[in-house]
């Protein structure tokens, strides 16, 4: 029998032949080693499968049970539903992609494992579970009390056939084969002082496990080693940023900057004063500048950009301050526009419902270095757009744009100086994570007056009754806010929609007060109409999908209602509130969530009502959310975690990062376990390299 090394090409693991390694080559696989880096997504055994008849909406489970029936859905979009029954119930299974190779896979009769989130849609459901067929092998495997694992599945890897079954008979041979032994990347000291297994244990047993512990102890050594990687990503790119020397330079705030300041009509928070300094101090230095200003919604961040702002325009540079939505690009240009025109700074706004003549007009004008400051959204990256001497970009709610989005705007300077903003608060171990190449700012008082928002959550059969509170607010002078979470009907999901509601309210529990709508496909001046009337107090409701969801400020409206509470994220939910509490007056949220609720959406609630601390409610957002998602990830351009856990693993944040700082401190002088982590994680850049924050 031939030895395996880890170096072996896949294509002549007994089993593999060219089929097979083209499709694993095609996913980056070539030899065994990338093989074993393939980790199953999870494993089953028979304590973890449970009874369809038991199953939550919201839980994770594995069902096994016999295809009952299977075939195509036609309605809005074509779907695959199998239908999965075991002694206890029915369950349906949905693929939206991959018909006809689901078409062919499925035989009545035929056991298979299903694994994935529940959720509810006419009946219990799983969108896209992993499977694992059970057939007569794996079923005594199961039963015998043997761990198996489930390998995440791809419909070309499937086709060749390497489902998970298939993948398991490859990695099966190459643990039985391999005569090498994994050399561990991280020194002997590291290794005992987290309390870690070897590599070499880690990899085999992950795909060969003995025991849940088991499986429990190679994660977390493969998460440390994950979080390392991640972690040096982020600190290598703070080391690119700290070698450029900036071309452009300022003076210290001059006699119109003050002027300006002195004129606001209100006094900066202390901490609004301090985050200004901060900003001041780092522009003056000749690296470019990389912060993120972070402060909870309502905080007021908009003013100290604009100052960051200013203060560039009196240093002869141009600044791009960038807005997720027209909404929000619009208000900032119509809340600051003339203000700064009364000190000379030519402003202009730039998003894509401007006529594309005058579109045009405008990015000559930044190209000309006729417009000082431009406030616009996306539409700023275009190609029409070029700067003459761009020295300040401003990222406002940076969080809702991807990297590369960040990194095209910041293109069109030489080395400019950037200011990110975001009100999701980021708890600090994960802010270091995720953001550890830029310097933090935070505003952590709220302006004067405000008062924390009253947060209650009702079932939506109360719905009637919080109408009413509705209209007695409006009474009282103030104004009010109902989201939905659609436009309009959908056959996919039976949802409240802003349509149906506002033909509905606007005449009848509502038709006695000036009620109007918004969503994403209201035409930009008609909306900007409203929008307007809503702030001027012409309006006293307002009916509207998400779109406002970040930026929008109408200090008078006090009450906020959300419909279908239970489907929002707590960190949504909390971006929401941040609609009502902006003025001096007492301010409340309903919000009211259609039955049956799910357990995970029950204690979303209880815990959204129970805090506006918006840091404990992103802490409680991470925990919540679980394995896999990480917030703020996909657009901080970092690479998804396969196995670590931000809140799991939350301890191994600092322990990676602290590894690391101590290694690159001491660069020249390591010993061989030094040295031999560090080509580890150089070549794991080279593998992985992400540009981050727009630099
Ligand atoms: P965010 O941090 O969510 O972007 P904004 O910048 O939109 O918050 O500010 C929220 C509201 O607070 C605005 O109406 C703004 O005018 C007001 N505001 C900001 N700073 C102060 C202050 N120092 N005193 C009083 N009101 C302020
Ligand atoms: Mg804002």
């Amino acid at each position: 029998m031939p030895e395996l090394k880890l170096t072996s090409p896949l294509q002549y693991v007994k089993g593999v032949g060219p089929k097979k390694a083209e499709a694993l080559a095609a996913m980056g696989m070539n030899t065994v080693r990338d093989l074993l880096d393939y980790y199953p997504r999870h494993y089953l055994d028979r304590t973890n499968v449970v009874a369809i008849n038991t199953l939550q909406i919201d839980q994770m489970a594995t069902i096994v049970g016999e295809v009952k029936a299977h075939g195509v859905l036609h309605g809005r979009g074509k779907r695959y539903e199998v239908i999965l029954g075991d002694a206890s119930g029915h369950i349906a299974l949905l693929w939206f992609g991959g018909i006809r190779y689901w078409e062919r896979l499925f035989k009545k009769g035929q056991v298979f494992a299903a694994t994935g989130r529940v959720s509810y849609f006419q009946g219990m459901q799983i969108v896209h579970p992993d499977l694992e067929r059970l057939d007569q092998d794996s079923d005594q495997m199961v039963h015998a009390g043997r761990i198996i694992p489930v390998y995440p599945q791809t419909s070309d890897l499937n086709k060749v056939g390497l489902s998970s079954k298939g993948l398991r008979s490859v990695t099966t041979y190459i643990y039985d084969h391999l005569s090498e032994t994994i050399v561990d990347h991280l020194p002997a000291k590291v290794i005992a002082k987290h309390s870690l297994i070897d590599l070499d244990t880690a990899i085999r047993k992950t795909h060969y496990p003995d025991s849940r512990e088991q499986i429990e102890t190679c994660r977390r050594r493969l998460a440390f080693d994950e979080l390392l990687r991640l972690q040096n990503l982020v600190f290598q790119h703070k080391g690119y940023k700290e070698a450029t020397t900036k071309q452009h330079r300022y003076q210290a705030p001059d006699d119109v900057f003050k002027g300006f300041v002195a004129d606001l009509p209100f006094a900066l928070t202390s901490a609004q004063q301090k985050v200004t300094d901060e900003i001041i101090a780092d522009l003056g230095r000749d690296k470019p500048m990389s912060r993120l200003m972070h402060g909870d919604v309502g905080c007021g961040k908009t003013v100290v950009a604009v100052l960051a702002a200013l203060h560039a325009v009196r240093n002869n540079l141009q600044c791009a301050f960038m807005a997720p939505t027209e909404i929000l690009a619009e208000q900032h240009y119509r809340n600051w526009g003339e203000r700064l025109g009364r000190v000379g700074v030519k402003v202009a706004l730039l998003t894509a419902s401007i006529p594309a003549a005058r579109r045009r007009r405008i990015g000559e004008q930044c190209a000309a270095g006729e417009v000082d400051l431009v406030f616009g959204t996306h539409a700023l990256i275009y190609d029409y757009v070029s700067f003459e001497r761009l020295g300040l970009v401003i990222i406002d709610e940076q969080h809702r744009f991807g990297v590369d989005q960040r990194g095209r705007l910041y293109a069109k300077g030489a080395d400019p100086d950037l200011l990110a903003m975001t009100a999701t608060p980021i708890p600090r171990t994960l802010a270091l994570t995720l953001y550890g190449d830029l310097d933090i700012s935070t505003i952590d008082v709220l302006p004067p007056g405000r008062q924390p928002v009253r947060t209650v959550w009702r079932t939506s059969d109360v719905r009637d009754k919080v109408f009413g509170y509705i209209r007695d607010e409006v009474r009282k002078g103030g104004q009010a806010y109902v989201i939905y979470p659609l436009i309009e009907k959908s056959e996919q999901m039976e949802l409240q929609n802003v349509e149906d509601a506002f033909a509905q309210h606007s005449a009848g529990l509502l038709k006695d007060i000036r009620v109007a709508m918004v969503h994403g496909r209201v035409k930009a001046k008609e909306r900007d109409d409203i929008l307007d009337r809503f702030r001027d107090g012409e309006i006293d409701a307002l009916l509207a999908t998400t779109v406002i969801e970040v930026g929008i400020d109408n200090p008078n409206a006090t009450l906020l209602v959300i419909e279908h509470a239970e489907r929002f994220g707590l960190a949504q939910l909390h971006q929401l509130r941040g609609r009502v509490g902006r003025g001096k007056k007492k301010s409340t949220v309903v919000a009211l969530a259609q039955t049956p609720i799910s357990e995970m959406a029950r204690q979303r609630l209880d815990y959204f009502a129970s805090t506006t601390d918006g840091f404990a409610v992103a802490e409680a957002d991470l925990q919540l959310r679980g394995p896999g998602e990480i917030f703020g990830a996909r657009q901080s351009g970092l690479p998804e975690l396969r196995v670590a856990d931000l809140w799991r693993d939350r301890d191994y944040l600092e322990a990676t990062r602290d590894l690391l700082e101590k290694l690159f401190a001491r660069v020249d002088t390591l010993d061989s376990g030094g040295k031999r982590l560090y080509s580890y994680l150089q070549q794991s850049m080279r593998n992985h390299y992400v540009n981050l924050g727009g630099g």
